[in-house]
């Protein structure tokens, strides 16, 4: 991993033999929706530092709000980190398995009164707490006595009171410049069931305090979070120095990933769902990790664009190319080749004797020979893509237009000695072509007649219906996060859908994840939710090159 400060400040933990030696990390989602590109960062920093420090990275769902949190979202966190490529051995962790020692600590407090049961209405704590610009004033109920305390807490606990009647706040200072400080809560009253443990608990601990103990309790050396929390750090210091666990956890916090054209936030991604906006949490065109995966993001693409990005606390927006150029690169070493034809039109070979065919050779990989070669059909009746032809050329065009030449890869070259068109509508039915025979690739002579097109072509006799998937950004604002209203930046062309595509048989044995270059296309992998054995579904992860910086790029 390249360097970064959280990387320094652990080689000099270790130099000083700060944590004994020991690095321990953790990844700590809240299971209350899918992990997105912005986890992937977290992940592989945390992951990756203890990695390379030869320490453990702690898996723990930070499950402290019940109403949120659902299984089918932790399942799909477990499966989406293992995807990603990184194991957390046996340290699978839970914050509601420390919810007996977070009361238990949170008993001790109030006995050294440290905490205490405040009666405000959530209202009056608000007001209570004053501004950035003037100090908050003490509840009334703040010097209650340790015996009454622990009596009310303990009625919470029981369920004798609603949901709001109290709450236990820390008791530290409530003209602290640090807001996070006067008198945080960290317990209130929830009567919800709990997805872990159902009604063993009508009061729920608050993030801070939990967060902050499960750590101590893990032994983690490295609390590594987001920057929001840095405000936070003196209240995260404060519990640990008095929840009395011998562990001595830091925080460090680092700048979020922002990427453009999409929205990061787990709500606003809940809504796009709910809203129907996209398919699910998977949909193609969603930033999770699920939906990269659907699209056809290999694990090593996104591992490779978070190393790039690097680790800082400096704010940014990095371009969404980013992360497309670090698939294309991936893909572009190790994605077998394929031919698609997208928009087929027919192209009949009118010198091509009927009921005659030949075999064509196609390296899988131009690079790889030893990953052979599949064969293509060349019959006298083929399709191309209607895009590859123009009746009327513009200035430099190259490929197939009345009395041009060009090469059909793999194949022959050809002439357009004409086309038909529909005589009412006007659109290209059939280009017609003659072949010059002594041009077959890879036999002698067969560049000696030159041409500056090469296009990719099928045999309808061997070629095989799929439909095809073009994504492209969900948005057409780059900042679409920061928008009032995000629904009017959704690009109305983020999928389009085609049903005539023809591909080349191999692809109708192709396991689910597994990612092909269409040749001069882009690359596609087969949808692995929708596509059914006989009728395939493709869907495009990236086109060759980025063709929104650079419209004429194809
Ligand atoms: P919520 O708004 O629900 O708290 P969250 O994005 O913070 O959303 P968590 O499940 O709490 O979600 O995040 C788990 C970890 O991932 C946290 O440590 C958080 O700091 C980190 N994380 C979340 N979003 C990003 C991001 N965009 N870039 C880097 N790290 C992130
Ligand atoms: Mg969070």
């Amino acid at each position: 991993m390249a360097a970064n400060f959280i990387r320094q400040i652990i080689e000099e933990d270790l130099k000083h033999n700060q944590t004994s030696g020991r690095v321990a990390t953790r990844f700590p989602p809240e299971p209350n929706g899918y992990l997105h590109i912005g986890h992937a960062k977290s992940i592989c920093l945390n992951f990756g530092l203890a990695r390379d420090f030869e320490g453990q990275c702690h898996l723990r769902f930070d499950d402290t709000n019940p109403t949120k949190e659902d299984t089918e979202y932790v399942d799909s966190i477990i499966d989406t980190v293992r995807w990603l490529g990184f194991d957390w051995g046996s340290h699978l962790y839970y914050a509601s398995d420390y919810f007996e020692r977070c009361y238990a600590i949170a008993e001790s407090l109030i006995n050294r009164e440290l905490a205490y049961v405040d009666s405000l209405s959530a209202e009056h704590i608000r007001e209570y707490r004053g501004t950035l610009t003037s100090p908050g004033k003490n509840s009334p109920f703040r010097e209650r006595s340790i015996a009454d305390n622990l009596t009310l807490f303990r009625a919470m606990r029981a369920g004798t009171y609603q949901d709001g009647e109290h709450v236990l706040r820390l008791k530290i200072d409530m003209a602290s410049p640090n807001m996070n400080l006067r008198d945080p809560i960290i317990y209130r009253i929830r009567h919800a069931a709990h997805w872990r443990t159902g009604n063993a608990w009508c009061i729920y601990p608050m993030y801070d305090y939990a967060h902050a103990i499960s750590d101590a309790l893990e032994s983690i050396t490295h609390s590594i979070c987001t920057l929001e929390f840095e405000d936070h750090r003196p209240l995260y210091d404060w519990v640990i120095q008095h929840a009395d666990i011998p562990s001595e956890p830091h925080q460090y916090e680092f700048s979020r990933l922002n990427l453009t054209f999409t929205m990061m936030s787990k709500r606003k991604l809940l809504d796009l769902v709910n809203q129907g906006h996209v398919s699910g949490w998977d949909d193609p065109r969603m930033p999770t990790l699920a939906g990269l995966k659907r699209r056809g993001y290999s694990p090593g693409s996104i591992r490779t664009f978070c190393e790039r990005i690097g680790v800082s606390k400096a704010e940014s927006l990095i371009d969404v190319t980013v992360l497309e150029d670090c698939l294309r690169e991936d893909l572009n070493l190790n994605a077998p080749r394929r031919v698609a034809v997208l928009h087929p039109v027919k192209l009949i070979i009118d010198n091509y004797p009927e009921g005659m065919s030949e075999v064509c050779l196609a390296p899988n990989h131009p690079h790889y020979p030893e990953w052979g070669k599949r064969e293509l059909l060349f019959t006298r009746e083929l399709v191309i893509e209607r895009d590859d032809f123009m009746q009327q050329p513009v200035k430099g065009f190259f490929r197939l237009t009345p009395g041009s030449e060009v090469r059909l890869r793999y194949a022959y070259v050809i002439r357009c000695t004409g086309f038909d068109v529909d005589p009412h509508t006007g659109e290209l039915l059939t280009i017609h072509a003659e072949y010059l025979p002594e041009t077959k690739s890879g036999t002698p002579g067969a560049d000696t007649v030159k041409v500056k097109g090469n296009i990719h072509w099928l045999s309808p006799s061997q070629a095989l219906k799929a439909e095809i998937r073009l994504f492209d950004r969900l948005f057409k604002d780059p900042n679409p996060g920061v928008l009032e209203n995000y629904e009017q930046a959704l690009n109305p062309d983020s999928l389009i859908v085609l049903k005539d595509s023809l591909v080349e048989p191999q692809l109708f044995n192709t396991q689910a994840g597994q990612s092909f270059q269409f040749e001069r296309l882009g690359y596609f992998c087969l949808d692995e939710v929708d596509s059914q054995p006989h009728s395939p579904i493709f869907n495009r992860a990236v086109s060759l090159r980025d063709t929104w910086n650079n419209p004429k790029g194809k």
